[in-house]
């Protein structure tokens, strides 16, 4: 079974540019240093394609990549760099008039239903609504299936709250965490061959790991390739790079990553 990733968006919660900002990366003319909101895709050759998150720039990214169709949503967590695109959801729904199922951590599913509350419940305005089925996501190391395919989690702590990573297999995502306990490291490591996982600059931050720290964590998983994707615009595509060892790269918008 092959699996096809596309990185939607490599960005940090405000993207890339940032609105306002006069610095050098966000007056780039790089597409590399422009960075939709952090989102992936996975598509499988036997036609099951699953995105994670649907932030605030999910209607874009799925126009870009010319998504057509889509029945799973994963969901990390629930700022809104990673849900605010929820209701462009709509769109598929009406199209494939299929219902669409999201997954996402039990604790979130109330907080996601009062945010978007007009799309569980009847609100008395005749437009329609799509059909969402939230269904929950097993806690640390629970395996869940979508289509029989095989997918497991682990909530990372990111500040206050809890992210949800995946594991597709050999694949792996991880976006929004501070730190990567050692006994979920444990877990992990040996068994992933491609990693895409968050680190937001090199300076450090209070709730997102360090580009440092995620190319460490890549060392102790024994991730042979590497991509480090919600990055802010202290970042430059090709001067940053260069700073990365061999196996480590910096993730792109429209990035493809076959595994
Ligand atoms: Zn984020
Ligand atoms: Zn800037
Ligand atoms: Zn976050």
């Amino acid at each position: 079974m092959s699996l096809k990733v596309t990185i939607l968006g490599s960005g940090t919660s405000t993207g890339v540019p940032v609105l306002g900002c006069q610095c050098q990366i966000c007056g780039s003319n790089s597409e590399r240093n422009m960075r939709l909101r952090a989102s992936i895709m996975l598509e499988y050759d036997h036609g099951l394609r699953i995105v994670i998150d649907t932030g605030t720039d999910f209607r874009q990214q799925m126009l870009r990549a010319k998504v057509s169709h889509l029945q799973y949503v994963l969901y990390t967590h629930l700022h809104a760099d990673h849900i605010h695109g929820f209701d462009d959801l709509r769109g598929f729904y009406f199209n494939g008039n299929q219902p669409i199922t999201c997954f996402l951590d039990a604790d979130y599913a109330n907080e996601l239903k009062t945010r978007f509350h007009y799309a569980f419940e009847n609100t008395g305005y005749l437009g329609g609504r799509p059909d969402i089925r939230l269904t929950e996501l097993p806690k640390d190391f629970g395996i869940f299936q979508v289509e029989n395919c095989p997918i497991e989690t682990m909530q990372l702590p990111h500040g206050n709250v809890l992210t949800n990573a995946f594991r597709f297999g050999s694949f792996a995502y991880a976006t929004d965490f501070k730190s990567f306990p050692s006994d979920k490291r444990a877990k992990w490591r040996g068994k992933i061959d491609t990693m895409v996982a968050s680190g937001l600059r090199w300076r450090d931050h209070k709730t997102h790991s360090t580009i440092q720290e995620t190319i460490d964590l890549f060392e102790d998983l024994q991730v042979r390739r590497g991509i480090i994707t919600h990055l802010n615009h202290e970042i430059d595509y090709d001067l940053d790079s260069k700073k990365l060892p061999g196996n480590v790269e910096l993730a792109f918008d429209g990035m493809q990553i076959l595994i």
